[in-house]
């Protein structure tokens, strides 16, 4: 009797654990498809299936901007001045990929403009590139007021794009800046400074993070961790 009801019992956790890794491979692995099982159920906060197709369908990155528009898919539109849709190398082999625009890039629609991003230029000039050998971009692509943090919301509908954007370059590396475009693309909690000094797999793309140049203009200390991921960013983008 016992046997009989561990073999149902053995049966039912097989077809639960085939269930989960069915819906596992429906489920794209970043985080920006989870949503809440209300948002879920009402619809909202999901990339509706005609845009997604679209971005699925996109092969430049002219198309890619041609399907996100003048867009109005979260709260950040609402206090823009511009989109800031990213630029640089379209073939580029190592992208950059921060938070959000601040009040410079807000103001003149490209990435790391202002003084962090005249950092960044240092960064990547001491690692022997040009910003026009690279491609700069953020996981959200309006500036989220006062300089807070991308909300989740936010980041789900925006973040689409950043990936079709990723797959139209095909990176070989992508360097994350700071916590919040760390945690979004590797789909983790775990903090920067656990995360930092080491690459990442991601879809097959070598992922470092490290801290946000913002963040280097407030604690200079932390410019040496920094150039030691950037040391190992310039190893792998050689090879
Ligand atoms: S942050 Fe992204 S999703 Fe939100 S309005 Fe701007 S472009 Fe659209």
């Amino acid at each position: 009797m016992e046997g009989s009801s561990n073999l149902v019992r053995d049966e039912m956790l097989q077809i639960v654990g085939d269930l989960k890794r069915h819906l596992s491979l429906q489920m794209p692995e970043m985080p920006w498809c989870k949503g809440s099982q209300e948002e879920a159920e009402t619809g909202e906060g999901t990339v509706p299936p005609e845009t997604g197709n679209a971005l699925e369908h996109a092969e430049t990155l002219e198309e890619v901007r041609a399907i996100l528009g003048d867009c109005t898919r979260c709260r950040l539109h609402e206090k823009r001045q511009k989109i800031v849709f990213g630029q640089g190398n379209p073939r580029a082999r190592l992208m950059f990929v921060g938070e959000g625009p601040g009040a410079d890039e807000d103001r003149k629609g490209l990435a790391f403009v202002g003084k962090a991003g005249q950092l960044l230029t240092r960064i990547i000039a001491a690692i022997g590139l040009t910003r026009e050998e690279v491609y700069i971009a953020n996981i959200v692509k309006c500036r989220p007021p006062g300089n807070r943090d991308p909300r989740e919301d936010e980041i789900r509908e925006c973040i689409p794009f950043l990936k079709a954007q990723i797959r139209v370059i095909q990176p070989r590396i992508i360097c994350t800046l700071g916590a919040p475009a760390s945690k979004t693309l590797l789909n983790t909690t775990a903090p920067i400074s656990r995360l930092r000094g080491r690459f990442h797999e991601l879809e097959g793309i070598q992922v470092m993070p490290t801290y946000h140049p913002a963040y280097l203009l407030r604690n200079p200390e932390q410019k040496r961790p920094v150039w030691e991921d950037m040391q190992k960013v310039q190893a792998l983008y050689r090879e």
